[in-house]
């Protein structure tokens, strides 16, 4: 099954607007064992769309097309679909009765270019959208299947689980059996490594395995295709958690926060923060999860030395004799945090972000990391490479990965 995403919007070949929808689709049919074969972008112009539904209808049996359904005159899909099937537009009845609803519940009236949201080429059918007001809809184009959604992500998405994978799915038939699991701070090539042995096993022939890095998170995932699936990638699973033991901190969905939180709330304890270069990264990352309320007690930003002493209590000697970036002023900063908010468990981070501030002895990339819990305070040492972003970001997981392992 030949498949081609086609995103349209002047705003995503402006550089306004990332395409972000196409990755998401792609990702999910890569579960479903299959890779997109093109994706076009093509701005709000009807010559181009109706070249490029053209062009992808002839190689494709299906092209998920996006944007371009709303009522404002750039949203041109239902025509040019129209256009390309040589069919007129109809209006569609029980969308323009969806629609009067929904404007009646915001208490606005129904415009005739609103109207033009329940428009579609005859013979398409309409697909309903719970996300939103306009309806998606399907039609044959030749060689290929058309299904054409709303752009607004929410709606994109919530329309491919809903109608594009199953429908995918039950053309599929046979469904692989997918994997996918996330390390913490392992190279890539180390991870390629480790796995040789699982990848080069005659017993997994036909599976396709790859990894993924989000930088200091590595996603290793594989798909197996074939009748016995699902047992077969169970056994990979545990060969592959095997491999990583405690490397391993999630799968499928799992993201660190979340299971930072979970472990928090199932033990009944709470945290409190000291943070310096990460500047409360740790505290947005945890307060981004629902429920983070019952588990964080506390986030000081503890830039300035003053702030540290004064705030969270760390020793002015201390300081004087380590310097700000050292092991004893970040376990000082989760002991602070620790005590001044009578929690459980306390982080402390302090480093050396650059791109200045770095000296032979403690570089660009220095930070030093510390948990304190009720048996004692642990600290580690780090030298990050990259850029500022790219070293507050991974001291700000590795402070949730070391909270994660001494939650275990
Ligand atoms: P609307 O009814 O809102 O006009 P639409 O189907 O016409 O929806 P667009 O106008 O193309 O869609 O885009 C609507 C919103 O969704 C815009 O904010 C746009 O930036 C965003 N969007 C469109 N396509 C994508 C995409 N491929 N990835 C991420 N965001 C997108
Ligand atoms: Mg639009």
């Amino acid at each position: 099954m030949q498949v081609e995403i086609l995103a349209t919007g002047d705003e995503l070949l402006t550089g306004q607007v990332v395409d972000t929808n196409s990755p998401w689709l792609m990702d999910r049919l890569w579960d479903l064992g299959l890779m997109v074969r093109r994706k076009t972008l093509v701005a709000d112009d009807r010559d181009d769309l109706r070249a490029a539904l053209l062009e992808t209808t002839a190689r494709a049996d299906l092209v998920v097309m996006s944007g371009g359904m709303g009522p404002t005159e750039d949203d041109l899909t239902s025509e040019c679909v129209a256009a390309v099937l040589g069919v007129p537009l109809e209006r569609h009845e029980p969308s323009i009765e969806l629609l009067r609803e929904r404007f009646r519940k915001l208490g606005r009236t129904l415009t005739p270019n609103n109207e033009k949201q329940a428009w579609f080429p005859r013979g398409a059918e309409v697909i309903p959208n719970r996300w939103g007001s306009a309806p998606g809809f399907t039609a044959q184009v030749g060689r290929g299947r058309v299904v054409c959604l709303p752009g607004v992500p929410v709606e994109y998405r919530g329309l491919c689980d809903e109608w594009v994978l199953p429908h995918v799915r039950a053309r599929l038939g046979e469904v692989p059996s997918a994997g996918l699991v996330k390390l913490f701070a392992v190279p890539e090539s180390h991870a390629d490594h480790a796995m040789r042995p699982v990848m080069d096993d005659p017993a997994n022939a036909g599976v396709r395995f790859g990894y993924r890095a989000h930088w200091p998170e590595v996603h290793v995932k594989w798909t197996v295709p074939g009748p016995d699936a699902a047992a077969r990638a169970a056994r990979i699973r545990e060969r592959v958690l095997g491999i990583f033991g405690e490397q391993v901190f999630g799968e499928g969905k799992d993201e660190l926060p979340d299971l930072v939180v979970a472990r928090l709330a199932a033990r009944g304890e709470r945290v409190a923060l000291g943070e310096s270069c990460t500047g409360g990264m740790v505290a947005e990352l945890l307060t981004s999860v629902p429920g983070a309320s019952a588990v964080l007690d506390l986030g000081v930003v503890a830039y300035a030395n003053a702030a540290k002493e004064q705030v969270l209590g760390v020793p002015a000697e201390l300081l004087a004799a380590h310097g700000a970036v050292s092991e004893a002023v970040a376990r000082a900063l989760a002991e602070g945090a620790r005590r001044t908010a009578s929690a459980a468990w306390g982080v402390g981070i302090t480093g050396i972000a650059g791109p200045s501030g770095g000296t032979p002895e403690k570089p660009v990339g220095t930070v030093h990391l510390a948990v304190a819990g009720p048996s004692g305070t642990e600290a580690v040492a780090r030298a990050y490479r990259g850029d500022r972003d790219r070293v507050r970001r991974q001291a700000a997981y590795e402070a949730l990965n070391l909270l994660r392992l001494a939650l275990r």
